[in-house]
């Protein structure tokens, strides 16, 4: 048994390591702001993390703090913000569109309260694969084993309009809804052939995917395929994946694909200041926020201002008309 001395020892020590492991404020007495973002390999939770970062600055100045949460992505994100379970989140710009015109996933259900808050970076849709498997073009998926996200979520919707936009019936490609951030070591451990993401580049799931003995590529997309899709939605355009940065991927150079914009939302109902404090300290810190991920290097104050498909949230267009970005 212990002595008395020795439990004292032990209690006191404890103590005082949580006194100087907690800051001098605790953190978990200020409010929290919270932003939605996606699988924690994906570019969004950088971006969450970024944003937050920025706003952070000004933690005690603001007497709270913000914080980036992994989600299921766009479709998730625009669910939680509108239920009011979290304060921000992002979304692909055609999610938001479907949405806030009752269409697709939103048929019948239009939600005319989702405001924008910035215009972020641009996102591809990507189908990592194989070389093994031998899928050259989209629809070399047929009968092979692909990873479409988890059900009800934004990866396995556009996975299923790619497919179907590629000539490929669903029905003749096996299916797996294994998390995307999972879908990497999936790939590597041989336990699917293939997995479609919409995502930022470079990204970790990709880093993930090629490292290993399994060796991986990034299947193009034909022209045709390319041409007609991005010529569907405004919001929609030819671009190309950057693959400098994915030395073990075997494919080298751009690799054609089509872009769509990500852009950071809130609620109508969402406190004015806070929306305000978000895009000054975004703005205002452009240099480091475009610092904190290779995805982020081309975005300017005028991009992150325009096409993000919903109206401006009333915060968001007080601080870009005060600093002469909009009129
Ligand atoms: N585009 C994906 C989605 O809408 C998320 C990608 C990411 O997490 O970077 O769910």
């Amino acid at each position: 048994m212990k002595s008395v001395l020795t439990r004292v020892v032990c209690s006191t020590f404890l103590a005082l390591l949580l006194v100087y492991t907690l800051p001098a404020t605790s953190m978990a007495t200020e409010p929290i702001t919270t932003i939605a973002t996606g699988g924690i390999n994906g570019v969004y939770y950088s971006a969450g993390g970024a944003v937050a970062k920025m706003f952070n600055k000004k933690r005690h100045e603001f007497g709270g703090w913000m914080a980036n949460q992994a989600s299921k992505g766009s479709l998730e994100n625009i669910d939680i913000v509108l239920a009011g379970d979290v304060d921000f989140g992002i979304s692909q710009a055609n999610f938001l569109y479907f949405a806030s015109n009752g269409i697709g996933d939103f048929e019948g259900q239009q939600k005319t309260n989702l405001r924008a808050v910035l215009g972020l970076y641009v996102e591809d849709l990507t189908i990592i694969a194989a070389m093994d498997a031998e899928i050259n073009n989209a629809k070399d998926l047929i009968g092979k084993r692909v990873n479409i996200g988890v059900v009800g979520s934004s990866d396995e919707q556009t996975s299923t309009v790619v497919l179907e936009r590629s000539g490929v019936d669903p029905a003749d490609v096996e299916l797996f809804n294994y998390p995307v951030y999972e879908a990497s070591e999936r790939l590597q451990a041989g336990d699917i052939d293939a997995y479609v993401y919409t995502v930022g580049h470079p990204n970790l799931s990709v880093m993930e995917a090629t490292d290993g003995d399994r060796k991986i590529h990034i299947v193009p997309f034909d022209q045709n395929f390319i041409d007609g899709l991005a010529a569907s939605r405004p919001f929609l355009s030819a671009d190309t994946i950057d693959t400098q940065y994915y030395d073990k991927l075997e494919n080298k150079g751009p690799i054609p694909t089509v872009g769509i914009k990500s852009v950071l939302f809130t609620r109508a109902e969402m406190d004015e200041e806070t929306v305000y404090r978000v895009v000054k300290q975004v703005i205002e810190n452009l240099k480091l926020f475009r610092m904190q991920h290779p995805a982020f290097a081309r975005l300017n104050r005028m991009k992150m201002s325009q096409d993000v498909i919903v109206p401006l949230h009333p915060g968001a267009a007080r601080y870009f008309r005060e600093a002469g970005i909009i009129q």
